[in-house]
């Protein structure tokens, strides 16, 4: 069954130049791109979209790192989107994500970690009406399905 996922390229994929390659990352895996838009985000919205750690030490840099620069949130669907895009970014703390992985390959920081993704199908739905409204979203046909998925898959 098709799912959609939320995914941030935090400030940092911007600075260095890496959002291509991230992006690239998933189309290549087959996801599909249904939304896209480029913003600074807030202290407001920041609360919010990180309130399970407000209260750890590093709240604050979280926080400055994310406004440091624009981001790019990105909805990406497909099957089972929200797993395989969360296993794509890696561990948390990129010094143990896996090479291969996209914190395991780009990243040395728990912080600075390129990527925020959705860590189940709920919090996809909350994550993704915090940041986009219906019109965001973009319909269009997926010309490859039949090449990507058995007919059970979709
Ligand atoms: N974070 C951090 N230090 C930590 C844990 C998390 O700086 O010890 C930051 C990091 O940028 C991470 C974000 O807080 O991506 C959100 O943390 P969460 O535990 O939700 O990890 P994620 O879902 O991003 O893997
Ligand atoms: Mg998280």
């Amino acid at each position: 069954m098709a799912e959609r996922t939320l995914v941030i390229l935090k400030p940092g994929a911007l600075q260095r130049g890496l959002v291509g390659e991230v992006i690239s990352r998933f189309e290549k895996r087959g996801l599909k791109l249904v939304a896209l838009k480029m913003v600074r985000l807030t202290d407001e919205v920041l609360d919010i979209h990180y309130a399970h750690l407000k209260d750890r030490p590093f709240f604050p840099w979280l926080k400055n790192g994310m406004k440091a620069a624009p981001v790019i949130l990105c909805c990406w669907e497909g099957c089972e989107a929200v797993k395989v895009v969360r296993e794509m970014a890696g561990a948390t703390n990129a010094r143990k994500a896996v090479p291969g992985t996209i914190r395991g390959d780009y990243s040395m920081s728990a912080q600075e970690n390129i990527i925020h993704t959705s860590d189940s199908p709920e919090n996809a739905a909350i994550e993704l009406d915090r940041f986009f409204v219906p019109e965001d979203y973009c319909e269009y046909q997926s010309v490859l399905d039949p090449f990507k998925y058995s007919p059970d898959e979709i």
